[in-house]
């Protein structure tokens, strides 16, 4: 795997390697990877020739500061894995590198995706993730970009950026990987102690739960057992919602699919997770 810290390292190693039947597949991470980051790198292997992994923390996406300052980094065994899966390229960018002196960060239109469930809770989030999102994808300039379904409303408004920018890239939505016990895998677990590790996995059962009585049980008694669930277990609950899979928005009975969608705190760290039914 060859690592490059520069913009301009990178460009001109496609540019040394110009094919242009060859294809660039992009997996942009913040590093602290685990399996389910690497089960993109593997759908990329997959389908594009060349497999580029971005590891960087951006701030702007960060409402939090705590959480910004606490995000776990792990770059040595990050790079041990990503050569492991076979990833051909690392770009590791600085700071200044995204966003130079000068940059001015363009407004994108996302509409009500933007305000609401982790918008409303993350005020400016989905604005930094389309900044660095947007960067990226005119850095690495990929045919295949790879999501995590993790991040449900990240992979929509990610969707809706390449519509608004027209680009061509063809965006891939990676089903969740998870532990044993059902906790989608993320690199924030990593900042649980082992009591919040056990406790964690209340949030997939409880989203299972929810899942099999979505035919029985009405929207708000199903929404509002799971809260009241999640609290007696610990967690403080941003939200638990059951949505219409195609547009996040409160789900209707005649919805075709359907997405419960959580976001909850156990102490001082933050999960999300989701689960499509229907
Ligand atoms: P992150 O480093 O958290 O920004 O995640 C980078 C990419 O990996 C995003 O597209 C995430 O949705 C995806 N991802 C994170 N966790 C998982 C998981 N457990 N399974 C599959 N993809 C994931």
């Amino acid at each position: 795997m060859i690592i490059y810290k520069r913009i301009n390292d990178l460009k001109e190693h496609f540019y040394r390697h110009k094919d242009r039947s060859a294809s660039i597949g992009f997996v942009p991470t913040m590093g602290a990877l685990h399996k389910g980051h690497i089960s993109l790198i593997e759908a990329s292997r997959k389908n594009a020739d060349v497999t580029v992994c971005s590891i960087f923390i951006n701030p702007s996406q960060f409402n939090n500061q705590a959480d910004f300052t606490k995000y776990p980094v792990t770059i040595e065994n990050d790079i041990l894995q990503l050569e492991t899966a076979g990833c051909d390229i690392l770009l590791l960018p600085s700071l200044s590198e995204i966003y130079p002196d000068g940059y001015e960060a363009p407004h994108y239109e996302l509409g009500y995706l933007e305000n609401i469930l982790e918008g409303a809770f993350r005020p400016g989030h989905f604005q930094g993730v389309c900044q660095v999102v947007d960067r990226l994808l005119q850095i690495v300039e990929p045919q295949h970009l790879f999501l995590g379904e993790k991040d449900y409303q990240q992979c929509m408004v990610i969707t809706r950026l390449a519509e608004i920018l027209r680009l061509k890239v063809k965006i891939q939505i990676i089903p969740t990987l998870r532990e044993k016990d059902g906790l989608a895998m993320s690199s924030r677990n990593m900042r649980l102690t082992p009591a919040e590790r056990k406790s964690a996995a209340f949030i997939y059962a409880t989203l299972k739960k929810a899942a099999e009585q979505i035919d029985q049980k009405d929207t708000l008694t199903l929404q509002g057992d799971a809260k009241q669930n999640l609290e007696s277990h610990g967690f403080k609950v941003d939200y638990f919602e059951i949505a219409d899979a195609a547009t996040l928005l409160p789900s209707k009975p005649a919805d075709a699919k359907k997405v419960i969608v959580v976001a909850a705190w156990l102490n001082d760290v933050r999960l999300i997770d989701n689960l499509v039914t229907g």
